[in-house]
């Protein structure tokens, strides 16, 4: 501990300020919780630091340099995220007013952080978000998810302003391919019939015939007669689960995949399950980062019942359920919800770190700036989008 002789030394001015702040430090160190949502999540030491602690525990070094050092770290640390916290409240007071004052909305994709989903009129997933979009009256749309999400509600009202908060939240399962590489694909099969998941560009789109969400891949395959060639697009997962359930023999995957799923493996779900014993199994199917599970599932691979439902689905299944437990295969932005809905049940994610780093690129300081700034909007030409709508409109007559 720090000796009154070295303390003596030092300049007493700094004893108040220090204890406080090293307290607090402390207090940061011991728990490291988020304070603010999408600003700050953990706060590590640095060498640099615990050294600085170390010296001025040990009456050693330059106090006053020691002092410094754990003074701007402690502010760093401590206040500089509380008056972040300040301003994310602001923002919310300001992003709800400006929504009035513009006659926006907000759509939020399940996947978003907390404190957008707070600020949203509407939260679900991508093919319920178009059509939410498809019915508003507001001028503005702001588009709280990934850019192809944004192109589809562009291509299903086109006479609306579409705003996405962040250019560069894109989806790594729908940029495995372009409009040129189906073009060629499409060259080498002549006479197939193209499927694209929903999760594809608007070009892509426009060179497909179907779209399809997870929920009725199944049936737009089974609509096409079984002679035609199908060239299913982009996830492969999804594709295989699909010609599992189907059982054709002349379909065509592309090898594209979503980066979350990549880290799912049935040997974790399976250890885990034989851990929760009472928990029920609930498999997410949306925006392809629970594929391959879908896959497994079908496969009987896991050892206990997947439940396969929509979010609305598993929010009927959490409240109808015996369990109180839940064991769920998604994208863990979901839980928020879930946790919000029904306090009283828990829900364990698969993955903790099952994340789409593409949709958490959108906090609440960038929805107030797309407001402001009527940012970033999205508008899909005419030509491709009549096309595209063409594929659309098809998997909404299947659904
Ligand atoms: S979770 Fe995967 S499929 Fe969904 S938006 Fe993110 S990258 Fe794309």
């Amino acid at each position: 501990m720090v000796g009154p002789e070295s303390l003596e030394s030092g300049p007493l001015l700094y004893l108040p300020l220090l204890t406080i702040r090293v307290s607090a430090y402390f207090h940061l160190y011991l728990y490291r919780q988020p304070i603010t949502t999408g600003y700050f999540y953990t706060y590590p030491l640095s060498e640099a630091d615990v050294a600085s602690i170390a010296f001025i525990f040990n009456g050693e070094g330059n106090l006053l340099l020691n002092c410094t050092t754990l003074n701007v770290v402690a502010w760093i640390s401590f206040c500089l995220p509380k008056e972040m916290a300040m301003l994310g409240l602001d923002y919310k007071d300001r992003v709800l007013a400006l929504k009035k004052e513009k006659n926006a909305i907000i759509l939020a994709h399940n996947y978003q952080l907390p404190e957008v989903q707070d600020v949203a009129d509407f939260v679900g997933d991508s093919l319920a978000l178009s059509k939410n979009a498809a019915t508003t009256d507001a001028d503005t749309i702001v588009f709280c998810g990934v850019h192809f999400m944004a192109e589809t509600a562009s291509i299903i009202c086109p006479d609306k302003r579409i705003l996405i908060p962040d250019l560069e939240a894109g989806c790594s399962l729908a940029s495995t391919i372009n409009s040129h590489e189906l073009e060629s694909w499409k060259k080498e099969h002549p006479d197939a019939i193209v499927v694209s998941y929903v999760n594809t560009t608007a070009d892509v789109k426009a060179l497909s015939d179907y779209c399809c969400t997870s929920s009725n891949a199944v049936k737009v395959v089974n609509s096409i007669p079984e002679g035609r060639e199908i060239l299913f697009l982009p996830d492969m997962f999804l594709g295989a689960y699909v010609a599992e359930v189907t059982k054709r023999k002349n379909m065509y995957i592309w090898p594209g995949e979503c980066h979350v799923h990549a880290g799912i493996k049935s040997e974790d779900i399976n250890r885990m399950l034989a851990t929760l014993k009472n928990a029920d199994f609930m498999v997410h199917p949306e925006c392809s980062c629970t594929s391959s599970t879908l896959y497994h599932a079908s496969k009987g691979d896991f050892e206990r019942q997947a439940f396969v439902l929509s979010t609305e689905g598993m929010m009927k299944h959490a409240r109808s359920s015996r369990a109180k437990q839940f064991v769920v295969a998604t994208e863990t932005g979901i839980l928020y919800r879930m946790r919000k809905e029904n306090p009283d049940r828990e829900f364990i994610p698969i993955k903790n770190d099952a994340v789409c780093k593409y949709m958490k690129r959108i906090n609440l300081e960038k929805v107030h700036n797309s407001l402001v700034n009527d940012v970033y909007e999205v508008k899909v030409p005419a030509q491709v989008a009549d096309k595209a709508k063409l594929a659309i409109d098809r998997m909404l007559a299947i659904i």
